[in-house]
């Protein structure tokens, strides 16, 4: 389902989405700046072949001059490093760099009617070189905008071209067109990424996150800003197999299903809940209260499970469930799989007490208790 916000401006997606869109536009954007360099000065030749000496001389200076300015984008291309601020620097900059040579070409060739062909339609060749990236409705139209400005900006002042005429509107109209063809290609490029990136991310059964873009969530934390003051909850659903034997497959979904609706109710906008594996989820949040909360938390999402009773949707018997909840407190230094593997054998613990507890991780060096 195609939704106008998503489409219309970056301030809705997740930030995870951001950098996947970034860095599939960082690749293109390599590509196009490259495409350019090479582009730029090889036109000289067509030039030289077509136009008289100190024309073709003026242009070769100007073409030299932007492969020049654009020579530090390939390099800075590296650096925008998945954050969406540098890829727009960069796109603004290349179109800086691209409209300052339409209009040295503008001043050189003189009055339009002369213009040769090539250099006529470059304003439009830009609008559509920018429909390789999957921008926001918003960004794009911004582009268009630019370029139209700049355009009638430099025809009117440079060559005398009355504001409010024929010339303008035609230019006007076939901006529109160039524009409307651009902003669908993008649009139609940026909701295919949303949605290739929602099935690779979004846990079909559920509707929460999967382990892939769990592991990336907790690795990324652990990486760069550290586990320390973090809780790792592992979550597994008591004797399932039996549910799945006694009542069917379709009865153990929605179970699944029911015990995902109600973890995510009891938890906070900013905590993250995610399906590990098969009937088993991780909770991860930033522990405040330290390990007496985190286990006050886990309690009341143990009995949040236990309280909930879910219709079979082939026999209509209400099944009950409960969870074994194992807690780790991140550590400095801690990796996604030494947190895990920690919040695995407090499990393992619940499980030995007996099923349907919690077990927080002891602090290093003392023994286990179990909650
Ligand atoms: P324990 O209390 O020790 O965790 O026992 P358990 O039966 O929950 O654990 P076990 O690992 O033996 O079985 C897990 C079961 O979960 C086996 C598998 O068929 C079932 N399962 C995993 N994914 C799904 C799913 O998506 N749908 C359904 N219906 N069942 C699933
Ligand atoms: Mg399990
Ligand atoms: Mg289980």
């Amino acid at each position: 389902m195609l939704k106008l916000s998503e489409i219309w401006s970056a301030a809705c997606h997740s930030q995870d989405f951001t950098m996947t869109r970034v860095e599939f536009m960082t690749v293109r954007f390599r590509w196009l700046a490259a495409l350019l360099m090479l582009g730029i000065p090889a036109w000289s030749l067509i030039d030289w072949l077509t136009l008289d000496a100190a024309l073709h001389a003026f242009l070769l200076k100007a073409r030299m001059t932007t492969f020049l300015a654009l020579s530090p984008l390939i390099p800075f291309s590296f650096f925008i490093d998945y954050r969406l601020g540098r890829m727009r620097v960069a796109l603004f900059y290349l179109m800086g760099v691209m409209l300052a040579f339409a209009l040295a070409c503008m001043v050189a060739l003189g009055n339009p009617a002369e213009l040769q062909v090539g250099y006529t339609a470059f304003p439009y060749l830009m609008i559509s070189l920018f429909a390789v990236f999957p921008l926001t409705l918003m960004m794009g139209l911004l582009i268009s905008l630019l370029i139209f400005v700049s355009l009638l900006g430099g025809r009117c002042l440079l060559l005398g071209q009355p504001l409010f005429g024929m010339e303008t509107l035609n230019q006007l109209w076939l901006l529109g067109m160039f524009t409307l063809a651009a902003a669908w290609v993008q649009c139609g490029q940026l909701n295919m990424l949303l949605r290739l990136y929602r099935e690779s991310t979004t846990d079909e059964l559920t509707g929460m996150m999967n382990r892939r873009l769990l592991m990336k969530k907790i690795s990324q934390l652990c990486e760069e800003e550290g586990c320390e003051g973090w809780t790792l909850m592992l979550i597994d659903l008591d004797r399932f197999k039996r549910v799945n034997d006694e009542f069917g497959h379709l009865a153990g979904d929605a179970v699944l299903h029911t015990v995902a609706t109600t973890l995510a109710e009891q938890l906070e906008q900013a905590q993250v809940l995610g399906r590990y594996g098969g009937e088993e989820f991780v909770i991860l949040l930033r522990h405040e209260g330290g390990r007496e909360e985190a286990r006050r938390l886990a309690e009341r999402l143990r009995l949040s499970v236990e309280a909930r009773q879910v219709k079979s949707p082939t026999t209509e018997t209400l099944i009950e469930v409960t969870v074994s909840i194992g807690v780790a407190m991140g550590r400095k230094g801690d990796s996604a799989q030494s947190l895990i593997g920690r919040a695995d054998e407090s499990l393992y613990q619940a499980k030995i007490d007996g099923r349907n507890c919690v077990v927080v991780e002891p602090p290093p060096a003392s023994v286990p208790m179990a909650g």
